[in-house]
C-alpha cells in the first residue's frame, strides 16, 4: 500500500485548521482519525494551505536572476528591446541552459509547480533558447510541470526564415505557437494570424498571442483572432496575453469583445501591469485568466524574481483591491486561475471560487505563513512549504532534493 503523507495543522484557503491526507498524487480530503499504514507527517504549524502557484507567463529563457545586475540598454518599441536582447544575451555569464535552469527552480522553492513558459525562436537563436528551456523541463520533470511556447518575438514576416524555425520548434518539443502583434510587428496581420493557426493547426496546439497593441489597433487584432478561432474550431485554445491595449476602449466595444471571449472560451493571461484590463470584469464574464512573471531581471526589464506570491501582490495592487475577498480571488488566479489557462483545471466558478484543495485534485500544494490569506499576500513570508504530486520537492525556499515518482 502507498505511503499517506498527512499535512498536520493546516488550514486550507485560510480556514479551520485541519489534517488533510494526500496519497498517490492527489488530495484525499480531511481526516479525523490517524490514517491506516505507513504514514509521513508534514508539520503544517498553522500554516495557510493553497494549491501551489501557476506562472503562465514566463519567459525562462530571457533572465538573468541570480547574476550581476546590469545597466538597462534597451530603447523603446518591442523591435529595439527585441535587438538590444540579440546583441547581449549570448554575453551572459553563464549558459542559457544554466540560467532557465535555476530560474525554474528558484520558482518552484517559492511555490511554483506549473508553468507555462515562452522560449523564443528567431533566426538569430534558432531552437538554442527552445534546447535550454527543454532541458530545464527534463531535469525539474519530478518538480513541475513546464508547458512551453514557441515565441517569436521577432514576428514571422519580417525576417526570412522564420517561419520555419517556428514550425521546427513545435516539431521538436514545443506544445504552444506563439504569436506577436500581428499589426505593430509585422504590419501584416491576416498573414501573421494565419500562419500562426496553421501551424497550431498542422500540430493539433494552442495558441498563446502577445498583445501590446494600442486600444484600436488590439481590438483588429482581437478581432482577427476571434474570427479564426470560432472558423478553426479552436474555442478553449486561444489565449490572448496582456492585452492591455483592450482596457482603453470604450466600455461597449470591450464589452462585446468580451462576448466573444466567453462564446469561444478565449483565456487571458497578465503579468499585472498598471494598465491591465480589470481582473473583476474578467472573471463577470467567466474569463479564464492566469498571471506570470514575464521576464525577469533580463535585458528587458529589471523586474522579477520568480516568485508568484510576490506577483500576486501586484495584481491585488494594481487592480486598487483592499477587500480580502478581492485580494483572495488574486491568489486563485495565480494558482487555479494559471492552471486553468494550462487546460488541466476548470475555469473559477466566479471571483468567490477557492479551488484546488478538494479530494481528488492533484496534490500540488504550498504551504504560506500569515494569519489570513491576505496577510500572507502582503507579507511574502519565507517559511513556505512546497509539494508536487505529493512529494515535499521546497521548503523554507530551497529545493529538498526530493522529486515525485
Ligand atoms: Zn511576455
Amino acid at each position: 500500500m502507498s505511503t499517506t503523507t498527512l499535512l498536520r495543522d493546516v488550514r486550507p484557503w485560510g480556514g479551520e485548521v485541519t489534517d488533510l491526507a494526500v496519497r498517490d498524487g492527489a488530495v484525499i480530503g480531511p481526516v479525523t482519525a490517524p490514517p491506516t499504514g505507513e504514514v509521513r507527517v508534514v508539520e503544517g504549524r498553522g500554516r495557510i494551505l493553497l494549491p501551489s502557484f501557476a506562472d503562465v507567463h514566463v519567459h525562462l529563457d530571457s533572465t538573468r536572476v541570480g547574476l550581476p545586475f546590469r545597466p538597462h540598454t534597451g530603447t523603446a518599441g518591442v523591435w529595439n528591446m527585441m535587438l538590444n536582447d540579440r546583441d547581449n544575451w549570448r554575453g551572459a555569464e553563464v549558459s542559457m541552459t544554466e540560467r532557465v535552469t535555476t530560474t525554474l527552480e528558484r520558482a518552484i522553492a517559492r511555490g511554483t509547480t506549473a508553468v507555462r513558459t515562452y522560449a523564443q525562436v528567431d533566426v538569430d537563436a534558432g531552437h538554442e533558447r527552445l534546447d535550454a528551456v527543454l532541458a530545464a523541463r527534463e531535469a525539474n520533470a519530478g518538480r513541475c510541470d513546464v508547458e512551453i511556447i514557441a515565441f517569436p518575438q521577432a514576428g514571422l514576416l519580417r525576417e526570412p526564415g522564420s517561419i520555419e524555425v517556428l514550425d521546427g520548434a513545435m516539431a521538436r518539443g514545443a506544445d504552444v505557437v506563439g504569436g506577436i502583434d500581428p499589426c505593430a510587428l509585422d504590419r501584416d496581420p491576416v498573414r501573421h494570424l494565419d500562419l500562426v493557426f496553421g501551424i497550431a493547426e498542422k500540430h493539433q496546439a494552442p495558441i498563446d498571442i502577445h498583445l501590446h497593441e494600442p486600444d484600436q489597433l488590439a481590438k483588429f487584432s482581437t478581432e482577427l483572432i476571434i474570427e479564426r478561432t470560432r472558423a478553426l474550431g479552436m474555442a478553449g485554445k486561444v489565449t490572448i496575453s496582456h492585452g492591455y491595449g483592450l482596457g482603453k476602449l470604450p466600455e461597449p466595444q470591450l464589452r462585446a469583445l468580451l462576448e466573444q471571449f466567453r462564446e469561444l472560451d478565449i483565456s487571458m493571461a497578465t503579468i499585472a501591469p498598471p494598465t491591465a484590463l480589470p481582473t473583476l470584469l474578467l472573471a463577470e464574464y467567466g474569463i479564464r485568466l492566469g498571471l506570470g512573471q514575464d521576464g525577469q531581471r533580463d535585458y528587458w526589464s529589471p523586474y522579477g524574481n520568480t516568485d508568484m506570491l510576490d506577483r500576486t501582490w501586484q495584481l491585488a495592487f494594481t487592480n486598487g483591491f483592499r477587500r480580502d475577498d478581492d485580494i483572495e480571488h488574486c491568489v486563485a488566479i495565480a494558482t487555479a486561475g494559471g492552471r486553468a489557462v494550462m487546460g488541466t483545471a476548470p475555469a473559477l466558478a466566479s471571483a468567490l471560487d477557492r479551488p484546488g484543495l478538494a479530494p481528488g485534485d492533484p496534490a500540488d500544494l504550498v504551504l504560506v505563513a500569515g494569519d489570513t490569506v491576505t496577510a500572507a499576500v502582503m507579507d511574502r513570508l519565507p517559511d513556505r512549504t512546497v509539494l508536487y504530486r505529493g512529494a515535499v520537492v521546497a521548503d523554507g525556499l530551497e529545493l529538498t532534493g526530493e522529486v515525485a515518482a
